[in-house]
């Protein structure tokens, strides 16, 4: 991997993918991409726990809770599926509801100010 922490001057490994869909101001942190994308950043672990997010963003994080239900590796692809399919969204004419606030084992985190 080798992947590094997007933020400047951070010189950490990254571990989690920040992904922002502008068209629902919101930041969905979840677990490192398999390749770049035009919205996502890697970050750090630090980083990624001192997430701030623009006034008026919600956050959606993977939930260190959820580890304990064991989600499958297709479950987490199915979230970055949903996810992308989102991103996608905000470029075409007619964006529907986006589905990623439905999946069970993703909450919607306080903004950190
Ligand atoms: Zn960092």
């Amino acid at each position: 991997m080798g992947r590094r922490c997007t933020k400047s001057g951070c010189r950490e490994s990254a571990v989690k993918t920040l992904t922002y869909i502008y068209s629902d101001s919101t930041a969905v942190l979840g677990p490192l991409s398999t390749y770049a994308e035009p919205h996502a950043f890697d970050l750090c672990a630090s980083h990624s726990d001192r997430l701030t997010v623009p006034q008026g963003w919600t956050v959606i994080a993977h939930t260190t809770e959820a580890l304990s239900n064991e989600p499958s590796p297709e479950d987490l692809m199915a979230i970055a599926e949903a996810v992308r399919e989102v991103a996608q969204q905000e470029i075409s004419p007619a964006p529907q509801q986006p589905e990623v606030g439905r999946r069970g084992h993703l909450r919607v985190l306080p903004r950190h100010e």
